[in-house]
Order: structure tokens, then C-alpha cells, then sequence
């Protein structure tokens, strides 16, 4: 019998990482979160958990202490998967009005920490001898996302993270791959969508509406579309899937500013 994968998600208390924390445990694996202090209440029960900002070097730290410790029970002592999800909005609005500390915020929570978490990942990754990381971009980090140059810029810079690791890495059979799911039904898009009906005076359920003509298949997706694909590119039938950036949308064809169309 295979050994069950050791897994660890951060963000997994919410969301497209909560749905990739049930997933996994569906598909058999141990799996263990690190969300911020406060969150355990929300994660899916059967899971380890560590309250950490994954944006701070020394937590990220000793969150891999505890993880890959042989004799903490609370860890999984080891890994083969990485979901480095954690990942803010940032502020939505023209660049001009826009401030560079919410520039550094947004930096430092969606890449920062996945530097963070992929640096500490890897050593654990070559010593199970392989694995599969998989980081959280977005449909923002391939097309430009017009009103929110931080979010977008820092999905570009996970793919641009991605692409290099699955070249640094291969040979030591670790594969890592981006994926970039399109708009998720659920609590966060519905900030974001109330963020830019502020910003622009057009109705929230009109937004919504615009948002979905924007797909081909003219929906949203949910949280376990992601979780899914996910299971599989950290599965032996995806042994070969490196260095790929994975669309999960319905077809997205445009993120064009709405109200300017
Ligand atoms: P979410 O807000 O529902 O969940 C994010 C989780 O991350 C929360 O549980 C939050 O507590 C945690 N978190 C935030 N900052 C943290 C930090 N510094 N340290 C530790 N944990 C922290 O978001 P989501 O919709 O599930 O998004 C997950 C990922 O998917 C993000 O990277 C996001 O950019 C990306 N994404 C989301 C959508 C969407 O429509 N929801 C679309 C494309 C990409």
C-alpha cells in the first residue's frame, strides 16, 4: 500500500484552499493548513493546522520546523505537496490613485509568501525524493487585470515564480505548476465585485452579470474546479505536467475594465 501524500496548503481555511483541503483528504492525503491566527474554527475538520502570517519570514519558518519535524505529532513529518494559495486582493481603483503601502501589502502577501513557503518547501520536497508545488496565479496573471495593477502584477510574478522553479527543480523530480482560476463564486469575489461597484458607481449585480459574459462557457467556477485539478497535477497521472500555467475559467476570453466597454 502507498503512503497517504503529506500536504500542506496555506489559505486553506477559506475558499479555493479550503476546497483543495477537502479534496485532498478525499483523495486519501494528510493534509495540514497554515491560515492566520484565528482561523482554525473554519478549517475542514481532519486537518493539522498552524496560525501563521505565511507573508513573515521567521513564521514561515517555524511553521516548516513544526511541519516536517519527525516527532511532532501535529505535523505531517514531511512533504510531498505544496499549495502556496494565500493570496489578497489589493486595492482596486485607477493606478493614480492608488498607494504604494498597499503596493507592498499586496507584494508581500501574494509572492512574498510564496517565496517563502517554496524555499522551505523544496529541501523537504528532494528529501521524500520528489514532489509536485502548485501555486496560486490567477486568469489577472496572464491577461492584466485593468484597475488592479498590484493584484495583477503580483499573479504575473507567481508565474513568473513557477516557470523558473520547474526549471531549477525537475531534475530533482519536483514539478511545479500555476493555476490560474478564473472568477470563484463566493465570498471573496463578492468583496470584490462591492469594492468596484464603489469605485464606479455601476450596480453590484450588474458587475456580476458583466463578469460572467466575459467567459465563453458565460459562468463562474467554483472552489472544487481548482481543488480537483489541483489533486491531479500532485497525482502520479500527471507525473510528466511541469512548468505549466493551468487556466481553470470556463474560458475566460476577456478581463477588459467593464465600465470603459
Ligand atoms: P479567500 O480570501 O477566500 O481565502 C484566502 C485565505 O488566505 C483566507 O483564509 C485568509 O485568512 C488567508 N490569508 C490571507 N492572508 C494570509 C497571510 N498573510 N497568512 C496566512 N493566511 C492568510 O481567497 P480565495 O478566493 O480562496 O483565493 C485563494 C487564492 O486564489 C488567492 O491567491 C487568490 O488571489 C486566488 N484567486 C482567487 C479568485 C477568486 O475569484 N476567488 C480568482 C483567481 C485567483
Amino acid at each position: 500500500m502507498t503512503e497517504p501524500q503529506r500536504v500542506l496548503i496555506t489559505g486553506g481555511a477559506s475558499g479555493i484552499g479550503y476546497a483543495m483541503a477537502i479534496a485532498f483528504l478525499e483523495a486519501g492525503a494528510r493534509v495540514h493548513v497554515a491560515d492566520l491566527p484565528g482561523t482554525e474554527e473554519r478549517v475542514p475538520e481532519g486537518c493539522g493546522f498552524a496560525g501563521v502570517d505565511v507573508s513573515d519570514p521567521t513564521e514561515v519558518d517555524s511553521l516548516f520546523r513544526a511541519v516536517l519535524s519527525p516527532t511532532d505529532s501535529k505535523g505531517l513529518g514531511g512533504l510531498d505537496v505544496l499549495c502556496a494559495n494565500v493570496g489578497v486582493a489589493g486595492p482596486t481603483g485607477p493606478i493614480e490613485d492608488l498607494d504604494a503601502a498597499d503596493w507592498d501589502q499586496t507584494m508581500a502577501v501574494n509572492v512574498r509568501s510564496a517565496f517563502l513557503c517554496c524555499r522551505r518547501a523544496v529541501p523537504a520536497l528532494r528529501k521524500a525524493g520528489g514532489g509536485s508545488i502548485l501555486l496560486t496565479s490567477s486568469t489577472a496573471g496572464i491577461s492584466g487585470f485593468p484597475m488592479r495593477t498590484p493584484y495583477a502584477a503580483s499573479k504575473f510574478a507567481i508565474v513568473g515564480l513557477g516557470n523558473t522553479l520547474a526549471m531549477e527543480c525537475g531534475e530533482f523530480g519536483i514539478r511545479t505548476n500555476v493555476l490560474c482560476p478564473g472568477s470563484v463564486d463566493g465570498e471573496r469575489m463578492q468583496r470584490v465585485i462591492e469594492a468596484e461597484a464603489e469605485a464606479t458607481g455601476i450596480s453590484a449585480v450588474d458587475l456580476r452579470n458583466a463578469y460572467a459574459k466575459q467567459v465563453s462557457m458565460r459562468t463562474f467556477v467554483e472552489g472544487r474546479d481548482i481543488a480537483a485539478m489541483a489533486v491531479f497535477l500532485s497525482s502520479p497521472e500527471a507525473r510528466y505536467v511541469n512548468g505549466q500555467t493551468i487556466s481553470v475559467d470556463g474560458g475566460l476570453e476577456t478581463l477588459r475594465t467593464i465600465w470603459r466597454t
